[in-house]
């Protein structure tokens, strides 16, 4: 017997051309699009105007099929946090973080990721593999599902907003992040606009381009560092695409502009990165780029080599860039107490899975 396929992350034009090979006309893409992603409905059952026999001829081909949620944790701040198991048993976290106007859901692209990023957790991890764009859909269609958020509302969502800053470097999955982008904002579905959706890059330069051109959703670019031999050192994807080459790619970024502004990400170490010269760099680094600097307070993890910047330290960092003219707001960690925060996804799972391991072992 042929496995069934997911039918959710087949691109738009992929299924309508799967229906036409099978004989199904071309209107019928439209109405079954419109039950998965504007409805969110679980079963081809649920579908009352599409024909009974086609309902059954497509159960016989298709799934509807969304990650299983394995673990949900909620935050004392209100942010949730999902350990999603998909089909092969690998797992990735995703997080919604509910803020007075907006709801944003942080999506992951890879389990694990390739690239070692000295203060990030996920970056102890090994890459496993690429996320699918089913799975990247299914990310926020279970957020969706845990606020009973269909069909879908045209304002006040739970699930405004996403960004793509989860596990993984989206740039290094290309292929899926575009596709699962594309379902999400299609206007016939979840219809989410591409001014809400935020993809963040520690700097595949050689994407970037692409990412703009074919997605155009906003760009943030994990800086970190104003100098190559530190960034180097922070972000070894320096070594490939030095400082030069990510600030060019951020210069000719399609569609920015004063309203569409480039999000630099620069996480706040001790010590490290956070002197007024850096600031004072930081600010010559990007002259000329519509930009606003989000400065992030480091999220320490067990055996990380570096410390969080004092508040008076960060404060006085983030008045030298808003002197210079960028909005320069520091993003308040949420989600810690659920190990949620910025780089500190799949740790708790990997630890527990180790402590599991260990308990197996010893034969418990
Ligand atoms: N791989 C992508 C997106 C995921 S990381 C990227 O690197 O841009 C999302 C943001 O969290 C990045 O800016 C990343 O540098 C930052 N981050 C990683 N570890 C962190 C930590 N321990 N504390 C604070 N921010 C961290
Ligand atoms: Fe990967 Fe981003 Fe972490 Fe770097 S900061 S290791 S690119 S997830």
């Amino acid at each position: 017997m042929t496995q069934k396929q997911n039918i959710i992350g087949i691109a738009r034009e992929d299924l309508e051309k799967e229906f036409i090979d099978a004989g199904i006309p071309k209107f019928r893409t439209k109405q079954i699009w419109h039950w998965l992603y504007f409805q969110g409905v679980r079963s081809f059952e649920d579908m009352p105007n599409i024909p009974k026999d086609l309902r059954q001829k497509l159960g016989d081909s298709y799934t509807i099929h969304r990650p299983e949620v394995s673990k949900a944790l909620i935050s004392v701040d209100g942010t949730q946090k999902w350990l999603l198991k998909f089909v092969d048993g690998e797992e990735a976290e995703c997080v919604h973080i509910p803020e007075v106007d907006r709801g944003t859901i942080c999506l992951s692209s890879q389990v694990g990721c390739t690239l070692t990023c000295k203060f990030c957790h996920t970056g102890t991890q090994k890459l496993v593999r690429n996320l699918t764009a089913a799975e990247i859909v299914g990310q926020m269609m279970v957020a969706r599902d845990a606020f009973n958020e269909w069909p879908t509302p045209s304002s006040n969502r739970h699930v405004s907003n996403i960004v793509m800053m989860g596990m993984g470097e989206p740039l290094y999955n290309f292929d899926n992040v575009a596709k699962a982008l594309k379902i999400i904002m299609d206007p016939e579905g979840i219809s989410l606009s591409k001014r809400k959706i935020t993809l963040s890059t520690s700097g595949v330069v050689p994407m970037m381009d692409r990412c703009g051109e074919e997605i155009g959703v906003n760009l943030a670019v994990s800086l970190h560092a104003v100098r190559d031999d530190l960034r180097n050192t922070l972000v070894p994807l320096n070594k490939k695409y030095p400082l030069k080459d990510l600030i060019d790619a951020c210069r000719r970024y399609p569609g920015v502009n004063n309203a569409n502004r480039i999000t630099f990400e620069y996480v706040m170490l001790k010590g490290i990165n956070d002197t007024n010269v850096d600031a004072k760099e930081l600010v010559r680094l990007i002259r000329g780029i519509p930009a606003k600097i989000n400065l992030i307070p480091f999220n320490p993890w067990p055996s990380s080599d570096y410390e969080c910047s004092t508040p008076e330290r960060i404060a006085a960092f983030s008045d030298i860039v808003f002197k210079a003219g960028y909005s320069s707001p520091v993003r308040t960690p949420r989600g810690r107490d659920i190990l949620a925060a910025c780089g500190q996804l799949k740790s708790e799972s990997v630890r527990q899975s180790k402590s599991l391991l260990s308990s197996l072992n010893a034969g418990i």
